[in-house]
C-alpha cells in the first residue's frame, strides 16, 4: 500500500500547538509521506526530525501549492492550524486551500481535537478504507 501523503500547516501563532500534535503523533505521522509550506516544514523537521517536502511559504504561494495536490488528488489529508486571531496577508489562499478540501471530499482538521479524531480513527491508515471522490 502506498503511504498516506499528509500536509501539515499552521499560522504563526499555531505554531507551537502543531509541533506539540506532531510529536504527540509521531509514531503515526512518521508511516506518511508529509508535506508542509516552508516555514511550517523546516521548524516540524528542526524540532522532531520527521522528513518533510517543504514548499513555498504559506504567503508566498504555499497553500496553493497544497492546494494544487488537493486538485490532482495526491492528497489524503490536510492538518491546517490557521489562527482565527489575527488577520493573515494570504487569507484568499487560505479560504482556497480550505474549499479545495470540501471540493473533493479531503478530510481537514484546523484544531487540535479534530487532529486527534482524525488521526485516531481506525479508518486512518486503514486500506480498506477509499475516500469516495465526487464525480463533477
Ligand atoms: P508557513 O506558511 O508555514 O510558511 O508559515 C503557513 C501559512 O501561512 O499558510
Amino acid at each position: 500500500m502506498q503511504p498516506k501523503t499528509l500536509a501539515l500547516v499552521a499560522h504563526d501563532h499555531k505554531k507551537n500547538a502543531l509541533l506539540n500534535w506532531v510529536k504527540a503523533h509521531q509514531p503515526t505521522l512518521q508511516q506518511c509521506k508529509l508535506v508542509a509550506t516552508g516555514t511550517t516544514g523546516a521548524m516540524l523537521s528542526e524540532h522532531t526530525g520527521l522528513a518533510i517536502t517543504r514548499y513555498q511559504s504559506g504567503p508566498l504561494g504555499g497553500d496553493q501549492q497544497i492546494g494544487a495536490l488537493i486538485a490532482e488528488g495526491s492528497l489524503d489529508a490536510l492538518f491546517f492550524f490557521w489562527d482565527p486571531l489575527n488577520p493573515a496577508p494570504h487569507d484568499p489562499d487560505v479560504k482556497a486551500l480550505l474549499r479545495l478540501c470540501s471540493v473533493w471530499n479531503v478530510p481537514v482538521a484546523c484544531n487540535e481535537a479534530t487532529a486527534d479524531m482524525l488521526v485516531t480513527s481506525p479508518l486512518f491508515l486503514s486500506a480498506d478504507y477509499q475516500v469516495q471522490k465526487p464525480q463533477y
